[in-house]
């Protein structure tokens, strides 16, 4: 069964592309009746924060990317860690060096002169001679002359020299884990199949193949996906705007919109541009894949997310609008959630993002008496007050308040006043909503519903 995982270091808040990369290792597990499982990368001490690790929890949450398995922390298997280091030395595939750093350093700058690389004394001298009491590392002992050649399910074939790499520290002096061994002790006993990330990690798996064959264990799949660019085709960074996933949130994308785009974002599956879960699960391959980076693209995100806001309930958006009104300093009243879901159907084909759809109804939540402007009150004297005073007491006796019949009602209305509705329209809006562009009439009344619209009228006319 496929295995595959996320894992983040946590350092800082989840990044898009680290999201897109726990995206491809979800779907790439879901599609084939596999696990998703999340490990925490927290060996370096000094970077890690209990706050980046909350998080990133967060973010996968938020983006519904929830794992298979309880997480798993990279420090806490420390011990097991340096007992397949003591494996690879009883196997003469790692061993002791008991340079000291000073000594490494000179050693390395007199290699770097000769233009050869720097080796160990101690990669060929007697274990014997060495205390293991006394300060050491412990290196891995790389195959020389030899190559490594990693099958990348993105990459394709690509190999390395082992004369071109060192041997590689597996534990430091302070018996700390290096990243590469633990990588590939923890890949190991959670049975990762497939290992997906980022392409800055590809020299890694030259590394940790070695490793993986020194201790006879069969090497994941890896498939390393090409970083996201810009908008501007440069690397992705702070100048291009947000880069943490709960800007996102903030800015008002859907989750599943997010998701949506970026399943997108370095895979494609032909010209499927809006797709949902189920699909992307089906779909989702490591074939698709590109070899070139993915560009951030907003309007492609807009216009994605503007679909999941078409498609999501109406319940679920109100909530979702009233947060962002909360967050502007709304003060709730009562009855605030039951107007927006029934003002939902009116705007969200209109709204790229859940900021939008609180523009759109800040109408809606207006607080009694709406502030109309001279040009509103202009509209709303003599003969047109009278004719949106008849409207009142004709809607107030009105039984049926949905938006089909509210709509014919009005045009009944009309009819029998003689006039066109472009007599009645623009007044009875300014009365409603103190707005000069809206929805329509029926449409503000339906969402605004009885009592809260015979209000406004009767604040209008005043
Ligand atoms: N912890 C590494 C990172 O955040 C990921 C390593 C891996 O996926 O093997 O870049």
């Amino acid at each position: 069964p496929v295995v595959t995982r996320f894992a983040p270091s946590p350092t800082g808040s989840l990044h898009i592309g680290g999201a897109r990369t726990a995206l491809f290792n979800y779907l790439y597990a879901k599609g084939r009746g596999g696990k998703f499982l999340i490990r925490v990368e927290d060996t370096d001490r000094e970077r890690s924060t209990e706050a980046a690790v909350q998080a990133i929890f967060d973010g996968l949450s938020w983006l519904e990317l929830f794992a298979d398995e309880e997480p798993v922390f990279q420090f806490a298997r420390a011990d097991r860690h340096r007992e397949v280091v003591e494996t690879l030395v009883q196997t003469g595939h790692a061993y002791r060096d008991y340079t000291s750093a000073e000594e490494t350093g000179a050693l390395r700058d007199a290699a770097k002169a000769a233009r050869t690389t720097f080796e160990s004394p101690w990669r060929d001298r007697d274990p014997n001679e060495g205390d293991p009491a006394q300060p050491h590392v412990v290196r891995f002992r790389r195959p020389l002359p030899g190559q490594v050649v990693v099958e990348d399910a993105v990459q394709g074939t690509v190999s390395w020299s082992t004369s071109d790499l060192d041997d590689l520290v597996l534990l430091r002096s302070d018996g700390a884990p290096t990243y590469n061994l633990a990588v590939v002790v923890d890949d190991h006993d959670m049975g990762v199949t497939h290992v997906i990330r980022g392409d800055d990690h590809l020299n890694n798996a030259a590394r940790q193949s070695l490793i993986y064959d020194a201790l006879g264990w069969t090497r994941p799949v890896f498939a390393h996906i090409p970083l996201i660019h810009g908008p501007d085709g440069a690397k992705l960074s702070k100048r291009h705007g947000a880069q943490a996933v709960h800007e996102y949130a903030e800015m008002g994308y859907l989750p599943e919109g997010m998701r949506n785009y970026l399943a997108r974002l370095g895979w494609s599956h032909g010209d499927d541009e809006l797709f949902g879960d189920d699909q992307a699960e089906a779909w989702f391959d490591l074939n698709g894949v590109g070899k070139a980076p993915a560009r951030l693209d907003f309007d492609k995100l807009a216009h994605v997310n503007a679909h999941w806001i078409r498609l999501a309930n109406d319940d679920r958006l109100a909530k979702l609008a009233l947060d962002v009104h909360l967050s502007r300093g709304h003060a709730l009243r009562e009855g605030d959630e039951a107007r927006l879901v029934r003002a939902m159907p009116f705007v969200k084909d209109r709204a790229k993002t859940l900021l939008e759809l609180a523009d759109q109804t800040v109408f809606v939540l207006a607080a009694r008496p709406l502030p109309l402007s001279e040009k509103a009150l202009g509209f709303l004297a003599g003969e047109v007050a009278e004719r949106i005073g008849r409207l009142r007491d004709r809607l107030a006796l009105f039984a049926s308040w949905d938006v089909f019949a509210l709509e014919a009602e009005l045009k009944a209305f009309a009819e029998e006043e003689g006039v066109g509705f472009g007599k009645i329209g623009p007044a009875a809006r300014a009365a409603l909503t103190a707005l000069a562009v809206s929805p329509d009439i029926s449409r503000i009344l339906a969402a605004l519903g009885r009592d809260e619209s015979l209000g406004r009228l009767d604040d209008a006319l005043q």
